[in-house]
């Protein structure tokens, strides 16, 4: 009985391996046509002042729809595409549609909005990668300052010394730094002050249960003064109730986002909300 149980088990778990497995080459795959196959799309997200709830910018977000597998998640995707190094020509796309986005606005005489743009660490070390983006943002001819790149403190905290090298060139490009998910990796805080950020993106897991979570709270109180000591701006990410942004506001949080204020939109929809913004 108990062998049998454990034969059994055990098919199981090959057989859901085996699915996973398969499940992985196919995504790994798929990502190389992906963008020739025109799968691909972004979205963004609305990103709210606090102190005047004015629309201040978007996230971009990319999305991935597989022609059999439907809509595929970025949390899925996106380590594939790290592993297997197509995160590079991904990025690249990425990027070069965000900034055709924001010519595109500005073509339709919409004000100037800053869009950010999410960066992997594989991306972010990968030589000859800041070049690529100046010949980018030459090529949209949008001003550098309406670009932000999204870092996580992993990305940096690598291999600091050779961040910071990147980091400057970004800036000296003219783009803005945000330091994504904040709170979740670990950031020396003597280094923090040698990155050249504009922003701390306060991550959603220290929102979610910010109003009944007592430490939750410290934490986020934490990171707002710390930030407003190095000059930084705060945003906070996935705020989903009026309690949250409410409470965000009176802890003196600078910026919002998540499905409370926006869900992240198509193009249209995103320069519709702008239209009307603006
Ligand atoms: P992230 O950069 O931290 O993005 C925030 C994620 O939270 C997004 O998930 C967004 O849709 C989601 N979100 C926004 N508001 C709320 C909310 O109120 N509640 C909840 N529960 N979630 C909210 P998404 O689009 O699935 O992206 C997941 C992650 O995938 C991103 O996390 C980012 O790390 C990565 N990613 C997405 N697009 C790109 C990209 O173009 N390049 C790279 N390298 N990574 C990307
Ligand atoms: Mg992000
Ligand atoms: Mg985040
Ligand atoms: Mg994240």
């Amino acid at each position: 009985q108990a062998k049998a149980a454990g034969r059994n088990s055990y098919r199981f778990f090959t057989a859901e391996m085996q699915e996973r497995y398969s499940r992985m080459l196919a995504l790994e795959n798929g990502l190389r046509e992906a963008v020739a196959r025109d799968q691909l799309s972004l979205v963004y997200q609305p990103q709210y002042s606090l102190a005047e709830q004015r629309l201040i910018g978007f996230e971009a977000l990319l999305r991935w729809q597989h022609p059999e597998l439907g809509p595929v998640s970025p949390a899925e995707f996106i380590p594939i595409a790290e592993q297997s190094g197509v995160i590079v020509p991904l990025g690249e796309w990425v990027l070069a549609r965000a900034l055709e986005q924001q010519a595109e606005w500005h073509r339709q005489g919409l004000p100037p909005v800053p869009v950010g743009v999410n960066v992997s660490a594989v991306q972010f070390r990968h030589p000859g990668w800041c070049e690529r983006l100046a010949d980018l943002l030459g090529k949209a001819g949008m001003a550098a300052g309406g670009l932000e790149l999204e870092l996580t403190e992993s990305v940096i905290m690598d291999n600091p010394q050779q961040a910071i090298a990147v980091m400057d060139s970004l800036v000296r490009l003219g783009v803005r730094l945000a330091l994504d998910d904040f709170g979740t990796g670990y950031s020396s805080l003597s280094y923090l002050k040698r990155f050249r950020l504009s922003r701390l993106k306060i991550d959603q897991s220290f929102v979610r249960d910010l109003l009944r979570d007592e430490e939750d709270r410290t934490i986020v109180r934490t990171i707002i003064s710390l930030a407003r000591n190095l000059g930084l701006d705060t945003v906070a990410e996935g705020v989903e109730t009026r309690e949250q942004l409410e409470l965000l506001q009176r802890l003196g949080c600078d910026q919002a986002q998540g499905y409370y204020l926006g869900r992240p939109l198509p193009a249209e929809q995103a320069t519709a909300l702008l239209r009307q913004a603006g």
